[in-house]
């Protein structure tokens, strides 16, 4: 026990990230970043800004950001905000709207949202998922906060927009967050439902889709009320969480459409690839939207696939929970990478 903490403080249970480990070089699958780099022309703006007035404090607003982004989603700027990566927004959000109320989310999700719950006294209820599918009847008239990673992680599952729209039209009054960091692999966004349901919030992020992992930015999309809270909570907190070379970068991002799609795509490609491959190596790979796939294998559980892996240079992640032990996610890399990946896989099962 630490005597120097708060109550509260010694009760919180922390997220534990994916390793990052420094002992040697490997192949990293482990924590769904994108194998691709920034464009060129990101790249050159951020060395700009190096060499411009970091002396001077960022736009505490993001305002240029914040409308490049309303343009790119066609929305208003006041429908958008900014916050240093997802989870930030996502921690303001559970301050903002779920602080000392209750709010389901699936079984298997990212295991982000119990910790959030913990930090800000909120009840959760963790909905049973039916063959690792998330079980959608039961978010539909339920009058609680609604929390959907869409795409579900560490799944991959996609939900359509019907079922996102009646799990908001079902819960008028409670805030639905659907949570869309792999969003751009497949799926379709909730955007353009803001403008019918006041309670509906989007949050997505550049970790993923834009390469952009290392600088933390993610943006939440919703009405003009969510926003406002946002910004309360947000302002409360920390003014300036978008540093100067972040608000560029992403900006930039928004014009580089070409590059994007391409990035986008190739992952995709090399997902739909290895799942094949993994499939005649008599894996179970759940369908994934996502820069990753989830797979299991019937005669090695995670862990020991998880710890084999790694003594062959090549990290993925597993989870130690009853339902999923069997399975470990693997982040979509470059075709060297997935190649390297399979080939260790043959070696371990002895193909
Ligand atoms: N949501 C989900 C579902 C995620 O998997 C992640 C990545 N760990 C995040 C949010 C957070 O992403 P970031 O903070 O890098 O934007």
């Amino acid at each position: 026990m630490n005597r120097y903490l708060c109550e509260k403080a010694q009760k919180l249970i922390p997220y534990t990230p994916g390793e990052q480990p420094k002992d040697k070089r490997y192949v990293k699958l482990n924590t769904n970043e994108n194998p691709y780099p920034p464009s060129e022309k990101v790249l050159s703006v951020m060395k700009q800004c190096i060499d411009g007035d970091l002396k001077l404090y960022p736009d505490p607003d993001s305002s240029d950001l914040l409308e490049k982004a309303a343009e790119y989603y066609h929305v208003k700027k006041e429908n958008v905000f900014a916050g240093n990566g997802s989870d930030e927004i996502l921690s303001l959000a559970f301050m903002a709207f779920y602080q000392e109320k209750e709010v389901l989310f699936p079984k298997i999700s990212y295991s982000f949202y119990p910790v959030y719950c913990n930090l800000y006294n909120v009840k959760s209820t963790l909905v049973p998922m039916i063959n690792l599918n998330v079980d959608s009847n039961k978010f539909f008239n339920r009058n609680k906060g609604i929390v959907i990673a869409n795409p579900n992680a560490p799944t991959g599952e996609y939900l359509s927009l019907d079922v996102i729209e009646k799990m908001a039209e079902t819960n008028e009054g409670q805030v639905v967050l659907i949570d869309e960091a792999y969003i751009d692999f497949g799926g379709e966004s909730a955007i353009r439902l803001i403008d019918r349901y006041e309670n509906l919030l989007i949050v997505q992020t550049f970790s993923k889709s834009r390469s952009l992992a290392g600088l933390r930015l993610g943006l939440a999309f919703g009405s003009k009320k969510l926003i406002e809270g946002l910004n309360t909570v947000k302002n409360s907190f920390n003014s300036y969480p978008i540093d100067r070379i972040t608000q560029r970068a992403a900006y930039v991002s928004f014009e580089e459409e070409e590059y994007f799609k391409q990035v986008c795509h190739r992952i995709m490609k090399t997902r739909e690839e290895v799942t094949a491959k993994l499939e005649r190596l008599d894996f179970v790979v759940l369908p994934s939207k996502a820069n990753f796939i989830f797979a299991g294998c019937s005669i090695i559980s995670g862990k020991e696939l998880y710890t084999a892996l790694k003594e062959r240079g090549v990290l993925v992640r597993y989870f130690n929970l009853p339902d999923i032990s069997n399975y470990v996610r693997i982040t979509i890399g470059t075709d060297d990478e997935m190649n390297k990946l399979v080939n260790a896989i043959e070696n371990i099962l002895g193909y």
